[in-house]
């Protein structure tokens, strides 16, 4: 494994048991992501894309497949093991205000980290690093001892941001964190997550429905579907050369704002298909116009059709004159 990767994840698969069957919603997703980088994962909601970035937290465990983390298996790891890698790999929430008691002060909420760990030696220790935390996210000293309920949802954000940073992770998931945000406000959130990575190094997973909010943060960009990744490429490839419809369709979906622009909107028609018990068939096949026999009784493998560039769809070159 080259040393410049942060997280490799092998063959990744949750399975979660309903009365129905098993519901797969990771089902056998690879890929690795390079130290300083962001890899966007989007698709719609259910496909599985927040899922994945849970099970690689070990918020949830993994059914199959393996993770290393800067070299290391951490597929199985021991409580003790986790509470340590806790502080290397970190989470932001779509709405902070959801993780986070409600009874605690900005200050509080920022320090609580650092409590668990015990890394502060003195109050006074505590203290300033929690104000030299708000200052970096920008949060005002004044608000250290308001209320979250109290704030509007950037600033809530940025406390998230905080909770996330004042360990020095290396590795932090950002969970749709700028999806319940006014557009304003999300340039403002994105800009910061930036500022932090280059000064910081970080790697992120960058996880969203929206993929005009992925465009300019990520170095690379997957595409979820059901469970499955379809289309894999570096950002910029993938926004010059969709070849999955799928991804074609999400594309097609971005406002565009140059009047000349005549893109069409490709609208998805069908039913989606289950994810419980899926068969062995193409997941999109029922939303697809291209579908053919063999779409429906054999799953596609992902293939690169370009260098770098890889697509999970039996009649790729075909549609896209490959
Ligand atoms: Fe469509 Fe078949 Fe390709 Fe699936 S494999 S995306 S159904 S053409």
């Amino acid at each position: 494994m080259e040393n410049n990767v942060m997280l490799s994840v092998k063959d990744l698969k949750k399975y979660f048991p309903t009365p129905g069957g098993m519901l797969h919603a990771v089902d056998g997703v690879t890929f690795d992501i390079q130290k300083g980088t962001t890899l966007g994962v989007v698709g719609e909601s259910g496909c599985g894309k927040s899922t994945l970035g849970r099970v690689v937290l070990h918020l949830h465990n993994s059914t199959g497949g393996q993770i290393f983390f800067e070299g290391k298996d951490i597929t199985h790891v021991s409580k003790a093991e986790l509470h340590e890698l806790r502080k290397q790999m970190q989470i932001i929430f779509q709405d902070p205000f959801s993780s986070i008691d409600p009874r605690m002060s900005v200050k509080q909420l920022i320090a609580e980290p650092l409590q668990i760990y015990k890394l502060t030696k003195s109050k006074e220790e505590l203290e300033k690093k929690v104000k030299e935390t708000m200052d970096i996210v920008g949060l005002a000293s004044r608000l250290a001892d308001s209320y979250a309920h109290e704030l509007d949802g950037g600033r809530r954000q940025r406390i998230g941001i905080g909770r996330a940073i004042i360990l020095n992770p290396s590795f932090i998931v950002c969970d749709e964190p700028v999806s319940a945000l006014d557009v304003s406000i999300q340039a403002q959130i994105l800009n910061l997550m930036q500022d932090l990575q280059e000064e910081r190094k970080l790697t992120y997973i960058f996880v969203t429905h929206n993929l005009s909010v992925v465009k300019h943060i990520s170095t690379d960009i997957m595409v979820m579907y059901l469970g499955c990744t379809v289309e894999k490429a570096n950002a910029n490839e993938l926004f010059h050369h969709q070849y999955h419809p799928y991804t074609k369709a999400l594309i097609s979906a971005i406002p565009h704002v140059d009047p000349d622009d005549d893109t069409k909107r490709i609208l998805l028609k069908g039913e989606l298909t289950s994810p419980i018990n899926p068969k062995n068939a193409c997941r999109f096949a029922p939303r697809c116009n291209y579908a053919c026999e063999k779409c429906h009784c054999e799953v596609p493998p992902l293939e690169e059709v370009a260098p770098g560039h890889f697509v999970a769809c039996h009649r790729v070159r075909e549609i896209n004159g490959l």
